[in-house]
């Protein structure tokens, strides 16, 4: 027997109509790439965002076309966002930190129809143009008269939507309808996609508001620094006109007084990024004797948060800190680190070293921790194992079917991460088993820096760990193994990778060793290579 109600598609259109039509007048403020702050309300956004679907209609995109975007979090953005999500198009939002040819890479698997970008990222084209195979227009972020100079076809954004209707209709199909693209280099081997629904991003919506999780409202003025490019900008994008929460979006601008003048100016309550933002905040407060009046939480993700940021916050200037554990494969909130209530009342050592972990899930994500074999390990605040997790908004593969079958028994997917779970649920990552470095909350992939490594004559192995760096959480240290005979210079490995990579990858050190440690498969034993460093300091750190 069906239950006797209304069946009403969870489709993300219906977030903005909702902003729209009850919180009409909230703002969306912008610190625009040309430098001016902007304004605009969730009134005026729907009457642009439809003029992009009139516009992508008119090129013939249309459902489960692949729509891409390489842009900073802007009121623009956000356009284009519902621009093509309301019409069913799929909206893939690009990593500009990306090595040019990477991009390019993506972009060709994920068969992107239209390119959107913002002026920042001509150069990255410029460098990449040639490597295109299925764009068949690039529209900049701008008006006429800031349009740069560029070699390849492209118009201008506001030109592009220019006397367009205002009144595209939107939804009307299935909610499970693919909505949003991301890819992720936080596996091995190449990029892959991950692709939401319109039904997961509504439900991972509904989880984030939940007091625990977000619980922003409608009096809340919320500052995503995390990037609409990487993992959604954990939802904030959609949270937000969810409830009318007035946006604050900084732009390219992300350094400590860019960020402070927007917390301060726009009277910001709620924020969210990777610590490496808030490091560089605290210090320009510090330096400049400045105050947090207005900040009532900061949701602090990405990789894990260091005591002192989580302290200061807490301590010095009275913010909750909420720390968050979540990946792109996970919409991406996974858990969340709201106090329980026997911590609540404990004194502050107690309440920050809770705080340290990464958080609990909500209702909406299972998890469980497993042993090489794949059995439950019990939830013991101790036994660490793999990090599996089943919800409502999780990734069931990757698009086109990259990576196979990434499921177990239970439909559990493989975290990567290595965790402890306490009775009460409580995650706490111990370890990583993917083989990747983590800086300033982006991936650098340690497959690729070996790969290139080897390829020098006089390297016979190479081995790229994360080493811990005050600034940005990790930074990688190129371990090698010099070819018979042989001794690089650090120099010359350091020439092999320039060009080849995106500049911010290149290794912050190289060691060299008489023999990288393999493991029984002849793999590279990284959990031995980590040890053998573990007191390892880097030059820039
Ligand atoms: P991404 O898909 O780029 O968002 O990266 C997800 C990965 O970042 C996770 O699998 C973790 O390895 C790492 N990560 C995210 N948040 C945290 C956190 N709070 N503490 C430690 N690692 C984290």
């Amino acid at each position: 027997m069906q239950g006797i109600m209304q069946n009403w598609p969870l489709t993300v259109d219906k977030v903005l109509e909702h902003a729209a039509q009850n919180h009409f007048d909230r703002e969306i403020v912008t610190r625009s790439v040309e430098g001016p702050i902007v304004r605009t309300t969730y009134g005026e956004l729907i009457g642009r965002a439809k003029q992009v679907s009139a516009a992508l209609l008119d090129l013939g995109i249309g459902m489960g076309d692949r729509v891409a975007t390489l842009a900073w979090n802007s009121a623009l953005h956000m356009e284009c966002w519902y621009g093509a999500m309301g019409i069913g198009a799929v909206l893939h939002t690009v990593n500009p930190r990306l090595h040019p040819d990477q991009i390019a890479w993506i972009a060709n698997h994920a068969e992107d129809r239209i390119l959107i970008l913002d002026t920042s990222f001509v150069p990255l084209i410029e460098a990449a143009k040639d490597k295109f195979e299925t764009i068949e227009k690039f529209v900049i972020l701008t008006d006429p008269e800031n349009m740069p100079e560029t070699s390849f076809e492209a118009v201008s954004y506001e030109l592009w939507i220019d006397g367009h209707r205002q009144d595209t209709a939107w939804g009307g199909f299935d909610e499970n309808t693919a909505c949003g693209l991301c890819y992720t280099s936080g596996t091995t081997g190449n990029p892959k996609g991950v692709l939401y629904s319109h039904r997961t991003n509504v439900l991972h919506t509904l989880i984030t508001l939940a007091p625990d999780v977000m619980g922003i409202g409608a009096r809340d003025v919320v500052l995503p620094v995390v990037p609409m490019f990487h993992a959604n900008a954990w939802g904030l994008a959609f949270s937000c006109p969810a409830v009318g929460a007035k946006m604050v979006m900084p732009g390219a601008q992300m350094d400590g007084a860019s960020i402070y003048q927007l917390l301060s100016e726009e009277k910001v309550t709620v924020t969210a990024a990777v610590p490496t933002v808030w490091l560089m905040l605290l210090n320009y407060l510090q330096e400049n004797k400045l105050d947090l009046p207005h900040l009532n939480k900061v949701i602090i993700g990405g990789s894990a948060v260091p005591e002192r940021i989580l302290r200061t916050f807490e301590v010095d200037y009275g913010v909750d800190v909420v720390h968050a554990w979540g990946m792109t494969e996970t919409s991406p909130l996974g858990t969340l680190g709201a106090l329980l209530p026997k911590d609540a009342d404990a004194d502050i050592d107690t309440r920050i070293t809770q705080k340290l972990k990464q958080g609990r899930p909500p209702f909406g994500v299972e998890l469980k921790v497993v042993d090489d074999e794949g059995n439950t390990l019990p939830r013991d605040a101790k036994t660490s194992g793999r990090l599996m997790i089943r919800g409502a908004a999780i990734a069931s593969g990757y698009f086109k079917g990259d990576g196979g079958d990434v499921l177990d028994d239970e439909g559990f997917f493989d975290t990567g991460d290595v965790a402890n779970l306490c009775p009460w649920g409580t995650m706490q990552i111990t370890d990583r088993a993917k083989d990747v470095i983590k800086s300033g909350g982006e991936w650098i992939s340690s497959i690729d820096l070996e790969n290139i490594a080897v390829g020098h004559p006089k390297v016979a192995n190479a081995a790229a760990i994360g080493i811990y760096h005050p600034k940005w959480d990790e930074r990688p240290l190129l371990v090698v193994q010099p070819a018979p005979g042989e001794t690089p210079t650090k120099e010359e490995i350091l020439a092999q990778l320039e060009g080849k990579i995106a500049k911010w990858w290149t290794p912050d050190d190289v060691a060299f060793v008489d023999e990288i440690p393999l493991g029984a498969t002849g793999k590279i034993n990284k959990m031995k290579l980590r040890d053998m460093f573990k007191d390892y300091t880097l030059p820039t750190a």
